[in-house]
């Protein structure tokens, strides 16, 4: 079965557990160190935008770093009220959305001090779809992304009047704040439990990629097919889908790395469309990291500290040098099998929906492939040097129906992990 791990895949897993059980066994607790309710951590909040598309719209509020966020869905008029723990923020107090659609305006204010608040009018009902906080990463500032998509009259009514109850007076500045999560009567939505998946549109901005003979740039391709496919995975309900970019950024693929580990992504998922030198080749192909690739990760690894970081405190850090070793070879070990399995489940998926590749599951060095602990799949959709692959890369309808097929692939590896852990 494409989507199960092997029984070797389990035996890594329990030795895993098994070590680092021991490990913590043997681990001084340490001291819990109380928070300080009072202090209010300065936070400035560098910047907001509202942008609507035809079925959804969203907010980005450029943080600081990582902060507390909540929503709740007020009446008359119907609005979204999204609370950010901030102190400081020196843009407008108002604006227009870009584009149109849900939102039709939207006001900005410093409701508490340390609470910064959005306030969302809506021009019909809505609710949140998704809701996260990511990491900063190199320039890249901290972000909290909300997704907003239509919803009944009934259900928004429902919402706001569970808003109402849980914190005694929604439109004051009393609803609780959380880490990646949603207060009482907000949202169905529960971050803690949904993976995330991080998809990666191939190259970006100055870096058009390949080209095709008809002019169609893999940085264009490549980004729709990403939109569409995270779409088609936050309407399953079961994942939070984030984009490494969603406009036509440069980034580097360090970036791309470093994006996938800050958040703890379940799965990256790069997305391409090259070119070859032989026009006749065409098809699709999906690459893990090849087991003999040095990772240049490893000069980052090379020092104790960052190994024990990257165990995520599953190892002291007075552990032996050895026992750290061990560790992050196993785990490097399982990640790249679960990369495998991954890919296996999504190409048994494409098969049947779009011409393949000869020896479509392919390893390779490619540099964005090599997170140590997150599992990453590089996904080749057709070659633009191929007149029958452009024009499908370039039909909206074949995307679709490409990225229906990689998001059971998807669903598929989940349930696979979901069924054996
Ligand atoms: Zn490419």
């Amino acid at each position: 079965m494409a989507a199960k791990r092997d029984g070797m895949g389990m035996k890594l897993i329990g030795v895993i557990t098994m070590v680092m059980a021991l490990l913590l066994a043997f681990a001084a607790v340490p001291p819990v160190t109380a928070q300080d309710e009072e202090a209010i951590a300065p936070l400035e909040v560098y910047a907001l935008r509202v942008s609507n598309a035809p079925e959804r719209s969203r907010l980005v509020v450029d943080l600081e770093r990582t902060t507390q966020f909540a929503f709740v869905s007020l009446t008359e008029p119907l609005r979204i009220a999204v609370d950010v723990r901030a102190t400081d923020y020196d843009g407008e107090g108002e604006g227009m959305p870009a584009g149109e659609g849900m939102i039709a305006s939207y006001s900005v204010a410093q409701i508490a001090p340390d609470r910064l608040r959005t306030e969302l009018t809506l021009s019909g009902p809505a609710q949140v779809q998704q809701a996260y906080v990511l990491e900063a990463f190199d320039d890249q500032p901290a972000r909290l992304i909300v997704d907003l998509i239509g919803d009944t009259e009934e259900n928004f009514g429902r919402r706001a009047g569970l808003d109402m109850g849980a914190s005694g007076d929604a439109s004051a500045a009393d609803v609780e704040l959380a880490d990646n999560s949603n207060p009482p009567g907000t949202s169905n939505i529960e971050r803690d439990t949904k993976p995330l998946i991080l998809l990666d549109p191939g190259h970006g901005g100055a870096d058009g990629g390949a080209e095709a003979d008809n002019g169609i740039q893999e940085k264009v391709v490549t980004l729709a097919f990403a939109r569409r496919l995270q779409e088609i995975l936050i309407n399953t309900g079961r994942f939070d889908v984030a984009l490494t970019r969603d406009n036509d950024d440069f980034l580097r693929l360090e970036e791309r790395v470093q994006l996938a580990r800050a958040n703890r992504a379940n799965l990256l998922l790069s997305i391409h469309a090259d070119a070859f030198d032989d026009p006749s080749v065409r098809g699709a192909s999906i690459y893990t990291r090849d087991e003999q690739a040095t990772d240049m990760l490893d000069h980052v690894l090379a020092e104790q500290e960052n190994r024990v970081d990257l165990l995520g405190g599953f190892a002291p850090p007075e552990a032996e040098p050895a026992v750290v070793d061990l560790l992050v070879d196993l785990m490097r070990r399982d990640t790249r099998r679960q990369s495998f399995v991954a890919a296996t489940a999504i190409l048994d998926q494409l098969r049947p929906s779009i011409f393949v590749r000869r020896f479509p599951q392919r390893r390779a060095d490619f540099y964005v492939l090599q997170s140590p602990e997150v599992p990453s799949i590089l996904l080749e959709l057709g070659f633009m040097s191929n007149d029958q692959d452009a024009e499908n890369l370039a039909s909206p309808e074949w995307r679709d129906r490409v990225a229906e097929a990689v998001a059971r692939g998807i669903a598929l590896y989940f349930d696979g992990i979901d069924g054996t852990l």
